[in-house]
């Protein structure tokens, strides 16, 4: 088998992003953040990764409307109830939190083509609180060509 490969110059840009969360269970959208990051890297084709660093935060993808965003934080509170018994309630009082997270995952990634993220127009990017009032970070990642 004959491998044959060319030399692209990837450039790499990264942007944290702190913000403040206003209650227990809240969702921030993070949208316009991250398209604008994108847009100011300049890249025309590659990958933008959303990462948050939390164990009891997570990231989603959906539409931005007030009653499906109210749907998912109850949904969250139905399946994963606050003090329900959880084994790790003994350590911190927050295992709900923990297996929220855990359940929709800590990241997400986006294609970035023809010099923008490559979303549907009801993909919104949200940062999901599960354990706040608090601080929170997010790593927006951008890899690509020019
Ligand atoms: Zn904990």
């Amino acid at each position: 088998m004959k491998l044959s490969f060319r030399v692209i110059k990837v450039q790499v840009y990264f942007q944290e992003v702190t913000l403040t969360t206003k209650a227990r269970v809240d969702l921030v959208d993070l949208t316009d953040q991250v398209t604008g990051f994108v847009h100011a890297c300049n890249i025309s084709s590659g990958i933008c990764l959303i990462d948050s660093f939390h164990s009891t935060t997570a990231i989603v993808v959906n539409e931005h409307e007030r009653g499906l965003m109210t749907d998912l934080l109850t949904t969250l509170q139905e399946l994963f109830p606050r003090g329900r018994g959880w084994l790790h309630d003994r350590v911190d009082d927050n295992a709900d939190a923990h297996l929220a997270s855990m359940f929709l995952g800590h990241a997400t990634a986006f294609p970035i083509k023809d010099g923008r993220l490559w979303r549907g127009t009801w993909q919104n990017i949200f940062l999901v609180e599960l354990d706040g009032p608090r601080t929170r970070r997010v790593l927006v990642e951008v890899l690509g060509t020019a």
